[in-house]
């Protein structure tokens, strides 16, 4: 890696004489520490250099070369602070301002990239031999300050690994299976529901009306989901908004890969009924709503629709120091719908845009959670094999948090026990259980101190403290339960039906 930094520092008065002859004495003899400090004491001579300086009137310009250790725009800050402290005290002149006229990062490629790269901040990007050459122009001192350079750095080559693994999809690997069941049925559910007039599809995109017989049947899995996992391992209720602002994706890392799934909420420009008379009036006329009149009237988006329940529950301790007796936090959210723009990917009740799940929340110890990890599986594998009496299975997938930013492996297997678990379930209207898709039913992250470190939740003792949460997503649940057992509620297992109680009847249509 070689980064190669022209900088200009604009002075508040022009330089004299004595101060020109000043900068290059101390640029030539007294900038050592500033250039080497950072870097290992094995790779001093990677250090970064300076290898030309130009003193004009008011400005001076060096231009900077590093490795990777102390790079150049750390250094040009560095070099800011110091000569600002000299000029200041011997000159009286200060430094109105930094500017980047030009970056050129050299980077090592071990893959050359198969197609062109694109990223923001980046004029261009060309590969030469075994390099790729990105060249940024004025940059400004935040920008040099914050991590952008070295982000850029870092996308740059996650998408040029992105390239090579594209077609692969996402990791999967086998963990556990259940006994094969005999399924009651190979019939797919939807289907079998809007025969029955159970279900009704619509109004909007990707959403469903759930006449009665089913909506108890997810109400079902819910009690399902409290009685025999959450509230024997202690969790407890909490209720999250579900309008989530910006501010909370910025912090969980959602905006690096949910946003085309996102639905986006923006409030009204004013309140004032005055503001919206046309477009009242225009309803009153022609009994439609005028659509991009209503747009003229909104603000920017201020953040969007649930997408995963446990942001906002994060949030809920954002910078709480937290007594140590308290962990392990268990808390779950099942107060509201998440929203997903699934696009053509929607398919029956199990793949939709509006959708409810319910969401345990874990905050503790890494051997907290290890141990409430086991626990979780146990009770979920009791309620798949005693309750529903299903076919399913586990496996270790990409976990949600990396393949939010387009990674596609899993965590080193050393560090197993962090990363997602998926819960699958066979659905035989599909086909044969070797060869068909199985469902996504639920997930289980451990997901490490990502969260607890991006909300700066710590606890009293000031122990390491991990997070981790599991999405139950009950219309995944009573398609995984009816895609086996079938609609004759008679054929049903006796300890699903003991939580079912009694079969609300279904309205007639005529
Ligand atoms: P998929 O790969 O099926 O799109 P996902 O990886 O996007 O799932 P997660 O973000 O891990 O799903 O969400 C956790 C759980 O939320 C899933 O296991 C599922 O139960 C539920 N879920 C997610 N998306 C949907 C959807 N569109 N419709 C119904 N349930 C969903
Ligand atoms: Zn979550
Ligand atoms: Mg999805």
């Amino acid at each position: 890696m070689k980064l190669h930094l022209n900088v200009e520092y604009l002075l508040s008065r022009s330089l004299t004489g004595d101060g020109v002859q000043r900068v290059k004495k101390f640029i030539a003899e007294e900038t050592k520490e500033i250039l080497i400090k950072g870097v290992p004491k094995d790779k001093i001579s990677e250090s970064p250099k300076i290898l030309d300086l130009k003193i004009s009137d008011d400005a001076i310009s060096v231009a900077i070369e590093s490795g990777t250790y102390a790079r150049s725009h750390a250094v040009a800050i560095r070099l800011k602070n110091s000569l600002s402290m000299l000029l200041g005290k011997e000159f009286k002149i200060g430094i109105k301002k930094i500017v980047g006229q030009k970056y050129t990062l050299t980077l090592d490629l071990e893959k050359i990239p198969k197609d062109p790269i694109k990223i923001p901040f980046v004029d261009s990007i060309s590969i030469e031999g075994n390099n790729a050459i990105l060249i940024l122009r004025d940059l400004d001192e935040e920008f040099l300050t914050k991590n952008h350079v070295d982000r850029i750095i870092s996308l740059f080559y996650d998408k040029v690994e992105a390239q090579f693994w594209g077609g692969k999809g996402e990791h999967w690997e086998l963990i556990s299976k259940s006994k094969e069941i005999t399924p009651l049925t190979t019939k797919d559910p939807t289907t079998e529901l809007l025969a029955l007039g159970w279900l009704k599809q619509g109004p909007s995109q990707g959403q469903w009306f759930y006449h009665a017989p089913i909506a108890t049947l997810l109400r079902t899995m819910e009690r399902i989901a409290v009685e025999e996992i959450l509230k024997p391992l202690g969790f407890i209720e909490v209720i999250a908004p579900k309008l989530v602002p910006f501010e909370i994706w910025e912090k969980t890392g959602h905006l690096s890969g949910s946003e085309p799934e996102i639905y986006y909420v923006s409030p009204p420009v004013s309140r004032d009924i005055s503001v919206w008379e046309e477009v009242i009036d225009l309803y009153k006329i022609t009994k439609k709503a005028h659509v991009d009149k209503i747009r003229e009237r909104m603000r920017d988006p201020i953040g969007g629709m649930t997408y995963a329940q446990c942001p906002p529950m994060y949030w809920a301790f954002d910078g709480k120091t937290i007594d140590d007796s308290e962990f392990p936090i268990l808390i779950y959210d099942k107060s509201g719908p998440s929203y997903r723009w699934e696009a053509g990917g929607r398919q029956g009740i199990e793949r939709v845009n509006e959708f409810w799940r319910i969401e345990p929340v874990f905050i503790g110890y890494p051997d907290q959670l290890i141990e409430l990890k086991e626990k979780m599986m146990e009770r979920y594998a009791y309620v798949f094999d005693k309750i529903f009496e299903i076919e399913w299975r586990t496996a270790w997938v990409t976990p949600f948090y990396m393949a939010q930013s387009g990674q596609t492996g899993v965590e080193k297997e050393t560090e197993r026990i962090k990363g997602t678990i998926d819960y699958e379930s066979w659905i035989p209207s599909r086909g044969s259980r070797d060869k068909s898709e199985w469902l996504e039913f639920q997930n289980l992250s451990i997901v490490g101190d990502k969260y607890t470190k991006a909300f700066s939740i710590k606890s009293s003792k000031n122990k390491e403290l991990w997070s981790g949460c599991s999405g139950i997503g009950l219309q995944r649940w009573t398609v995984s339960f009816l895609a086996q057992k079938g609609l004759d509620s008679d054929k049903w297992p006796k300890e699903f039906k003991k939580y079912l109680g009694e079969f609300p009847r279904q309205i007639k249509f005529v």
